[in-house]
Formats: structure tokens, C-alpha cells, sequence
């Protein structure tokens, strides 16, 4: 079968929705958007988990509080999002080493400005190095010891803001917001699909979103553009946005034809991909402390990231009973490898430590695959520290008649539901601005004749 629309929408994440809106609030209503998966939201998921819904993937609204206000912040409220507080930053005091004890608090906090302070000067080094500046002072020390390992896990793979400034925090405030309803994150998607697409019931029900269409070419001239999906159906239309996220461009899911620009590849190779895997297991009765300062905590273990950042959720749904540990990167590889008997034996062993043996068995356990998910290959992009910005202005670039979208293309909120969000928007009005250059283009051509 064979199609043809003015735009193709590859993907129905949050920067695939919101790009499909910009476009049909300017006039652009003859788009398709073709999603891989049988659903709208991409890394914005909610699974039901015992009845309850728990979020596989975002699961906060990260830069709230702040002068100006975070975008994804305002959807949220506007659709009454239910949200709770959360801070992790006392996480750092909730620290159990291997029999169970917790760390004095003033061992915690030294532990962890030594780390600060560590991570800033390697920082520095690598600017130094990198700028061909000043020798290297002093070399930062390394972890060692399980405290200092836990410690420096945090902050690496989730507080970096105490090091660098980040974007999403410095803009937007320094809190973080849990999100906690039934309808889940997603809901916001659904909100915007809604004012452009048509539903009934409740439901999506437009042709022009069109899911389980597994795009795997991509052919480009200075025509249009060709798409063709796995299940063997042509879309032909003048432009395509491309909101796959950037471990499926480094993978060899879609081919383009002609191939990609050498500067193009090379951009998407450089960026690194974050794995990052909340695991939820639900028991039979709490057996942890709870309380608001009591809601991260950690387990101190001489391998760095095993099992170590901890979450109970009673803050967002009392006497659910659920804990979240969550793992990133190696350790998140190897337990996607592995049966979800062998990383609860894991895990239930990893409790016991800090718990003590009469740690009752967990009677469910979710395991979500980013990693080994084709359509995503990954959680979300991670720039090098001091990447250029030449990085960000070639992996946002169009080539031809294709664009680019999504999470990676956002020079200051990569990583984040916002950052999808303003991609999408950003995106949209540069083929816009293309569109009307033609058209100008036209117009113009047409008089001279
Ligand atoms: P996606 O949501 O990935 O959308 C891309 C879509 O393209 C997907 O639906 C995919 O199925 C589809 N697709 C891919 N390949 C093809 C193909 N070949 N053909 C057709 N369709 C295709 N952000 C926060 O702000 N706060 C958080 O707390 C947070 N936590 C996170 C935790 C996890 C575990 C993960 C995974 C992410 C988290 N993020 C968080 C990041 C946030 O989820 C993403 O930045 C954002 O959702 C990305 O949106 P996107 O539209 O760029 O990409």
C-alpha cells in the first residue's frame, strides 16, 4: 500500500506528539505519525504493577520552583496531573552497609564532599587537558571503599547538578516531582494527541496515527521522502521528522538512502547512551523505615552500582508495599541478560543484608528491558561533559528532506520529558519556516517567468 502526506512523523513519543501538534495548529493536517509499538508515549510508560501503576520510564518532572516555569511543569498542572514531592538528596544519610548498619551521617557528609570535590576537580583536569592549558594539579582520588562507591554512583548517575550546572535546574528550579496518578505520565500525551487528533470513547481514533508501523528505510531526494515500514507498506510525503531516540540511530534498525552524511554519523556515534532500569518489587508488608526523610536509601557494596539506590513508594501510594532499586548502565545490562528469577535471588539477597533475614519474600517483581528494547536501545542520551556544541548543532541538523527530533536533539534539556517536549516544538517550526521558504521560493520563481 502506498500513502502520501505533506510530513511523516517516525515515532509517538513526546517529542513526536508535540512536533504532530505544531505542525496541525499551523495548518499542516495531512501528516501521519508511525510508531513502532502499539502505543503513544515511548519513554514515557506506565505499567500496571499489583493494580497499582508504576512508571517504567520517566517517572518525575525534574526543574520545578525555579524563576521560570518548566513547560512539562504547566502541562502537568493543567491536566491535574497527581504528583508528589521528592527530594534525594538526604539519600546520602540513609546509607546501609552489608550487615544491616546505616553510616554515621558525618562520615556520610564527608564521604560525599570528597566526592564533590573529587569529581570537580577531574573536572577541571579535563578542561585543562582539553583547552591544552596549565598542567594538572592534582588527581582527583578515586573511590574505594563501599561507602565511598555508593556515594560516588549517586552522584554520577543521578545528582552530576552538585558538580556542573545543569540546564534543567539552574532554568527551571532545583525540584523534582514524582509523578503518582492512575492515568499516568503518559496522560499528558494524550491531552495534546486529543486537541488534534480525533478520538472517540476515549481513545485514539485517527488514521493519521498509525501504530505497529516498524519504519526500517528511510529513502530521501530533492523530491520527497520514501518510508517503508517492516510490515511492508510505502509512505511517500515532502518532509519526515525522525524522533527515534539516538541509541536506535546508532543501531542498524532504519537505513537511509542515500546514506547519512559522514558529519551526521559521526555526531550520533558521540553521543552516549544512558541505561537506567527501575526495578519494582512488591511484598507482602513493609519491613523498611518510611517517613519523608526516609524515602531514598542506599546499599553500600565494594561493587560499584550493585543494587544501590533504593526508593520505597509509600510517599506516592501509602500501603502499596513497593520498592524501586534502581540500576544503570553494566550492572542494568547484565540484569537484563539474565532471568528475573536470578536478579530477584539478587536482589532479595541484597535486602536481607540491610533488612536481616526475616526479610518476607517479594511476590512480584518488574523488570523493565531499555536496553534490549529495538525501538529504544537505551534510556536516554548523556553528552560527554565537555562535548562542543558543534555535537548538538549536527545531531539536530536536518539532512535534505529529513529532520531530527527527540530527547537528543535539545542542546540544554537532553535527558528529559521536557527537553523531548521543546525538541518536538523546536523542530516543527524550523520545517515550517523550510515550508514557507519554499513556498516563498515558488512565488517568487513564478513572477520572474
Ligand atoms: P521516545 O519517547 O523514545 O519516542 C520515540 C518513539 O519512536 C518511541 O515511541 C519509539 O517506539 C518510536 N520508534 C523508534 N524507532 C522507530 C521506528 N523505526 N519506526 C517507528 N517508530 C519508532 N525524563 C525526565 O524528565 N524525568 C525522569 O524522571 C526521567 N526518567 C527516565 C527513566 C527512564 C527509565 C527512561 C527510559 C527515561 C527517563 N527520562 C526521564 C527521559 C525521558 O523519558 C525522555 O527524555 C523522553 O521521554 C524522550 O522522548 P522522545 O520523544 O525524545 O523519545
Amino acid at each position: 500500500s502506498s500513502a502520501c502526506s505533506s510530513v511523516i512523523i517516525i515515532g509517538a513519543g513526546i517529542s513526536g506528539i508535540s512536533a504532530a501538534k505544531v505542525l496541525a495548529e499551523n495548518g499542516v493536517d495531512d501528516l501521519v505519525i508511525l510508531e513502532a509499538s502499539d502505543r503513544i508515549g515511548g519513554r514515557i510508560r506506565k505499567e500496571d504493577f499489583g493494580g497499582l501503576p508504576v512508571e517504567i520510564g520517566a517517572g518525575w518532572v525534574a526543574g520545578v520552583g525555579g524563576k521560570v516555569s518548566n513547560p512539562v511543569w504547566e502541562l502537568a498542572n493543567k491536566s491535574g496531573l497527581r504528583t508528589c514531592f521528592s527530594d534525594y538528596s538526604n539519600a546520602r544519610y540513609n546509607i546501609y552497609d552489608q550487615s544491616g548498619n546505616i553510616f554515621p551521617s558525618g562520615l556520610a557528609a564527608d564521604s560525599y564532599n570528597k566526592a564533590v570535590n573529587s569529581a570537580i576537580q577531574e573536572l577541571k583536569n579535563q578542561e585543562a587537558k582539553l583547552h591544552g592549558t596549565s598542567t594538572i594539579s592534582e588527581p582527583p582520588s578515586s573511590p574505594e571503599t563501599p561507602i565511598e562507591l555508593a556515594i560516588d554512583f549517586v552522584l554520577h548517575d543521578f545528582e552530576m547538578a552538585e558538580v556542573e550546572p545543569i540546564s534543567t535546574y539552574t532554568e527551571y528550579g532545583d525540584q523534582e516531582f514524582l509523578v503518582a496518578d492512575e492515568r499516568g505520565y503518559e496522560f499528558l500525551l494524550y491531552k495534546m494527541a486529543e486537541t488534534f487528533l480525533f478520538t472517540s470513547e476515549g481513545k485514539i481514533a485517527d488514521s493519521r496515527l498509525q501504530l505497529n508501523k516498524v519504519v526500517r528505510e528511510i529513502q530521501y531526494s530533492r523530491n520527497g521522502v520514501t518510508v517503508k515500514t517492516e510490515d511492508g507498506c510505502v509512505y511517500q510525503a515532502n518532509y519526515v521528522i525522525l524522533s527515534a531516540s539516538v541509541g536506535v540511530l546508532q543501531s542498524d534498525l532504519i537505513s537511509f538512502r542515500p546514506p547519512l552524511p559522514k558529519w551526521k554519523t559521526e555526531a550520533i556515534m558521540k553521543c552516549e547512551v544512558m541505561v537506567y532500569t527501575k526495578i519494582f518489587l512488591k511484598f507482602p508488608y513493609k519491613f523498611w523505615p518510611c517517613g519523608p526523610d526516609k524515602e531514598f536509601f542506599l546499599y553500600a557494596h565494594e561493587r560499584r552500582g550493585y543494587y544501590t539506590f533504593w526508593q520505597h513508594m509509600e510517599n506516592a501510594y501509602p500501603g502499596s508495599n513497593i520498592l524501586v532499586v534502581t540500576l544503570t548502565n553494566e550492572e542494568s545490562k547484565r540484569v537484563e541478560s539474565q532471568t528475573d528469577e536470578e536478579t530477584m535471588k539478587e536482589a532479595m539477597a541484597v535486602l536481607r543484608d540491610m533488612f536481616g533475614p526475616d526479610v518476607p519474600e517479594a511476590t512480584q517483581i518488574l523488570i523493565p528491558r531499555w536496553w534490549n528494547n529495538r525501538f529504544q536501545r537505551g534510556s536516554y542520551s548523556n553528552y560527554p561533559i565537555l562535548s562542543s556544541r558543534q555535537d548538538f548543532v549536527d545531531i539536530k541538523a536536518s539532512v535534505g528532506r529529513v529532520f531530527f527530533t527527540g530527547e537528543h536533539t535539545s542542546e540544554r534539556f537532553s535527558g528529559y520529558v521536557h527537553g523531548g517536549y521543546l525538541s518536538g516544538i523546536e523542530t516543527s517550526e524550523s520545517l515550517l519556516e523550510e515550508m514557507r521558504r519554499v513556498d516563498d521560493d515558488k512565488e517568487k520563481g513564478g513572477k520572474s517567468m
